[in-house]
């Protein structure tokens, strides 16, 4: 297998190291110890296009693939924003593919423009607090009027990154309860819509580090959502959030590398800058002599 990047995957990580140069150290430390979402670097990054890499031209997005969006996630990450500046606009970057995916024509229309130009943030509100990984459990319902115009959403979420500033959320709720279904999968079903806050309480979960992009809880009341919110048919959102759960794990994976690079590139000024310890630098030289005995030969991520 090849890994050596395209020259169009070098510019993009080019460009996006540019970018992430604008915003050192203090910025993401300050905004880190006030609890501050990162909205400068989120307007950035919508403004260069990177929000859209992934989103269909037809939509104002690039049309590239996960490798490409792995790329900036891991470029951001390993500019030293680590997980703030890599969750601050992770869910704009593939956190939508269900509705790219399963949505219609209306609904894409007015879901991917404003995400991409950075007008719109959203949100993903699926982990409950009884219902972690166990997702088909989960007890958030929504329940279909009579009329057949609306669905009434009553439940509580938990963990839903970035709630305090986003406008819209990608929701999972239970229409059809778990013991009139053949397999737990099914019944489930997927909404984008409105994050009402006068239905939903959005409450903060103090936490250590990160703390620049907002953890919460959500107690969703008497919500209402249009039936032009469901994306697809009733009863598959289970199958849907997949298209966003699995490029997800790849973009994690992606920043959680960056974020090693970082801290290597660190360490390695930290060295040269203050010389370490006597065993330290003893324990290292063995360490490489080793290394170079064997012909090993390590290169950090970039
Ligand atoms: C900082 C942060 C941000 C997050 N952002 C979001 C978000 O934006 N939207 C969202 O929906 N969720 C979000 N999450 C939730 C995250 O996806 C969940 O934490 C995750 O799905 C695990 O759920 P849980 O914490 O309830 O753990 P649990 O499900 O309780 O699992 C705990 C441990 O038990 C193990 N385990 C669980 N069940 C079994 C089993 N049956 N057999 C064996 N082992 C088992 C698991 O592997 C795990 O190691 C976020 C979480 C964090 C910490």
């Amino acid at each position: 297998m090849n890994f050596e990047r395209t020259p169009e995957q070098r510019a993009i990580v080019e460009a996006v190291t540019q970018l992430c140069s604008d915003f050192g150290a203090d910025y993401w430390s300050g905004l880190d110890d006030e609890g501050k979402f990162p909205h400068a670097f989120h307007q950035a990054m919508a403004q260069a296009g990177w929000l859209g890499i992934a989103m269909p031209e037809a939509y104002g997005g690039a049309g590239l693939g996960i490798t490409e969006a792995a790329l900036i996630m891991q470029t951001v990450s390993a500019s030293g924003a680590g997980f703030s500046g890599a969750s601050a606009i992770h869910m704009n970057v593939f956190g939508l593919n269900p509705v790219v995916v399963f949505g219609n024509d209306r609904q894409k229309e007015a879901a991917l423009p404003p995400l991409i130009a950075g007008t719109q943030k959203a949100c993903f509100a699926v982990t409950e607090p009884d219902a972690g990984l166990d997702t088909t459990h989960l007890k958030t319902q929504a329940v279909l009027s009579a009329d057949g115009g609306s669905y009434r959403v009553d439940g509580r979420k938990i963990w839903i990154s970035t709630a305090q500033v986003a406008d819209r959320m990608l929701l999972l709720a239970r229409t059809t309860p778990l013991d009139k279904v053949a397999k737990p999968t099914q019944g489930l079903s997927l909404f984008y819509t409105a994050l009402d806050r006068k239905h939903i309480e959005v409450r903060e979960i103090h936490k250590m580090g990160r703390a620049a992009v907002d953890s919460n809880m959500l107690f969703i009341d008497g919500l209402t959502v249009p039936v032009t919110d469901r994306i697809g048919d009733e009863g598959r959102g289970f199958e849907y959030i997949l298209h966003g759960l699995n490029p997800e794990r790849i973009l994690i994976a992606a920043e959680a590398v960056g974020l090693g690079a970082w801290r290597w590139k660190r360490q390695r000024a930290m060295r040269r800058s203050a010389p370490c310890s006597g065993a330290r630098s003893a324990r290292t030289r063995a360490s490489s002599i080793r290394w170079r005995k064997r012909g090993w030969r390590w290169r950090p991520p970039t």
